[in-house]
């Protein structure tokens, strides 16, 4: 491996201006990222946004068109051996041999990689994800291959782990248990790029956001979890007119009968103080989420 894949380098994969075109239509259109080391990187967009697309040309899988795309510093074409070898991967689509077993999975990946302790690692993993390990893939269901293939990433141990929608046809308490995973191994400073189309996964589990839209990347967001500064207040009050919020100090001022919602961003003792002088039916004040932010820009 070239001397490039030092560690040092803190943008752990690199997309410039990366392009794929399909019979001339853009599926991928002039993608600049930085995923820095150690972040949890939510890539969310629509079904055909170009998110597999941009993944798979990170992993040499399809060329690109135009543009470049390094991982380590190393060339995502030239140097795609190399960087394979560090990086691991849960594809949207899962497909193994039909006839092997979950088990014979895990421990073709654990031999490959020369993981030590495979047998523990294994059925640690097994138990924590409910995995049926001596069943044949033919039998499994779309959540449960999906399992197989997070968990033959998580054993190698990757420096970058790159999992495209992975909690696609998984039921909610496995989700939950698969960033329990994510968060303990980026503490460990694994990397990790995770494509979605679930905005309240990416708000909850990510530290920064790219949204794209038809190829194109329409937003990076630093979601900065626990300093959510933008408020989202909701009000039901009958005797509420316009001027009042907007003198509070709101925007984005919606009134469905005598329901209200605004945005805010101030001083919450200030606003606390000033909705107690209004007769309030009722009262929800939530941090602003990606939802509010970016339903528009995908209608
Ligand atoms: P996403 O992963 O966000 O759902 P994709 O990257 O799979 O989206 O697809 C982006 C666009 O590129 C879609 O319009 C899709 O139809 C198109 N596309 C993807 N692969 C091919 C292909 N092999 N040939 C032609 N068009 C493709």
């Amino acid at each position: 491996m070239k001397e490039s894949r030092c560690f040092g380098v803190s943008a752990i994969i690199e997309m410039n201006q990366l392009t794929k075109t399909y019979k001339g239509v853009n599926a991928v259109e002039k993608v600049s990222l930085n995923i820095e080391e150690g972040e949890i990187f939510g890539f969310i967009g629509p079904n055909g946004a170009g998110k597999s697309t941009t993944i798979k040309m990170l992993l040499n899988f399809i060329f690109p068109t135009s543009g470049s795309a390094s991982i380590f510093g190393l060339d995502c074409v030239t140097d795609s051996l190399a960087i394979k070898k560090e990086v691991g991967y849960v594809s949207s689509d899962v497909r193994y041999y039909q006839d092997m077993t979950s088990r014979d999975i895990f421990k073709y990946t654990a031999d490959f990689h020369g993981i030590r302790n495979k047998e523990q690692v294994i059925d640690e993993y097994v138990s924590y994800f409910e995995i049926d390990p001596d069943k044949k893939i033919a039998k499994l269901s779309l959540g449960n291959k999906k399992k197989v293939a997070i968990v033959s990433a998580l054993l190698q141990n990757p420096k970058l782990l790159i999992l495209d929608e992975p909690t696609n046809g998984l039921d909610p308490m496995i989700q939950h248990r698969l960033f329990e995973v994510l968060e303990a191994k980026r503490k460990e400073g694994m990397t990790i790029f995770l494509s979605s189309h679930d905005l309240h996964e990416i708000q909850a589990h990510c530290d920064r956001a790219a949204f794209i839209k038809n190829g194109q990347i329409i937003s990076v967001e630093s979601l900065q979890k626990g300093q959510d500064l933008e408020k989202k207040v909701m009000i039901k009050a009958s005797n509420l007119n316009k001027e009042q919020l907007v003198a509070l100090g709101g925007s984005n001022i919606q009134q469905i009968d005598n329901q209200w919602s605004f945005i805010f961003q101030g001083d919450m003792n200030q606003l606390m103080s000033q909705l107690t002088q209004l007769e309030i039916q009722d009262l929800v004040i939530q941090p602003l989420d990606l939802e509010d932010k970016f339903l528009s820009m995908y209608e």
